[in-house]
């Protein structure tokens, strides 16, 4: 006899279950489903030792459903830990569907009570990201994978936060690292733990809780916890990448071989002193002080091409403003504790 929808049933209380979890190949209701999910992360901190530095976190919020899973399940973990959290949101100035990003972030920080920073391209720089495209000619996600990090990075250090979480899923974790292993590009694979180490007042680390949580489990998260998330895609994705073909070879594995995703990510994860470090020696770019493996920085480098003047010291001078108005006072606790 044939399973509809309805027989489904949830293994944990035997009510209808709406999800199923790939990773522990069993089904769930709306509730049972969250609990899941929250729980993995809250393994996942314990295990590969995050809870310190999520303590004052800023979390990159762009609206869809790996940043809202994140931010979702760092606020209920919140009190458990003590984290802090400040939700950032970068609107790019993609016509309509920055907007509509805007709005979906504004309302997910409003529900979750969290407060939220955003940034918008245009007045920090003057351009958008299309106008940048257009200017540089090159592709627009390497444009705005460089803003992204820039720009986390000054609010993480100006706001004195202890990390900045990224909402990277396994999946892409593990197709980012398959992918640097493939082209031999080995420090790369270094930079995709679950952590990486902040740097003095250059750099403040990154973290990744979604690290052991699947694609298809952020997917059916923030529907079982009834969230608002962007479903529309960034115009400029483009139709074919490198990353999405070894996403589909994973997902064929994995029928093959039950599990190997996660097992793949925590073997990495133990094994990540195995891969070298970079190899260019990384100091502090003398436009804006920040991170750097040349005199300037990419992003100091960028906003010369696009402008004609690098804007590092100028923006940090304009996020210090914009964090002093939310009142957040972790610098004060930080200088406190130390
Ligand atoms: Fe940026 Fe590319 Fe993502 Fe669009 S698809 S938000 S341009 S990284
Ligand atoms: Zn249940
Ligand atoms: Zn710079």
């Amino acid at each position: 006899m044939t399973r509809t929808r309805k027989d489904l049933r949830c293994s944990v209380c035997g009510g209808n279950a709406s999800y199923f979890s790939p990773a522990l190949r069993r089904y769930f209701c709306d509730e049972h489903f969250v609990d899941i999910i929250v729980d993995r992360v809250r393994r996942s901190i314990n295990k590969y030792k995050l809870a310190d530095k999520l303590k004052h976190v800023v979390v990159g919020l762009s609206g869809g459903k790996d940043s809202v899973t994140l931010l979702s399940v760092l606020q209920r973990l919140a009190n458990e830990f003590g984290f802090e959290i400040l939700a950032v949101h970068i609107n790019l100035g993609i016509g309509e569907y920055s907007k509509h990003s805007e709005q979906v972030c504004r309302e997910i920080a409003r529900k979750l009570n969290v407060p939220l920073l955003v940034l918008n391209l245009a007045d920090l720089l003057g351009v958008t990201l299309p106008q940048m495209v257009k200017k540089l000619k090159r592709p627009a996600c390497s444009i705005c994978g460089t803003i992204k990090r820039y720009l986390f990075n000054v609010v993480g250090i100006e706001a004195c936060a202890t990390a900045v979480a990224l909402g990277h899923n396994a999946d892409d974790i593990a197709a980012y690292i398959l992918k640097n292993f493939l082209l031999q590009d080995l420090s790369a694979i270094k930079k995709h733990g679950p952590a990486t180490d902040p740097l003095d007042s250059l750099a403040v680390g990154r973290v990744r809780p979604l690290y052991e949580v699947l694609e298809d489990e952020t997917r059916s998260y923030v529907k079982a916890a009834k969230l608002p998330f962007v479903e529309t895609t960034c115009p400029f994705k483009p139709r074919r990448y490198f990353e999405a073909t070894i996403k589909k070879a994973l997902e064929f594995l994995e029928g093959e071989v039950k599990g190997l995703r996660l097992d793949f990510l925590r073997r990495i994860a133990k094994n990540l002193d195995v891969y070298p470090n970079p190899s260019e020696p990384l100091r502090s770019c003398s436009v804006c002080g920040l991170i750097s493996s040349a005199e300037i920085c990419a992003f100091c480098k960028l906003t010369l091409r696009v402008v004609g003047k690098p804007l590092g010291a100028s923006v940090r001078q304009r996020v210090r403003e914009a964090l002093a108005s939310l009142g957040l006072g972790w610098c004060k606790k930080s200088s406190k504790s130390s």
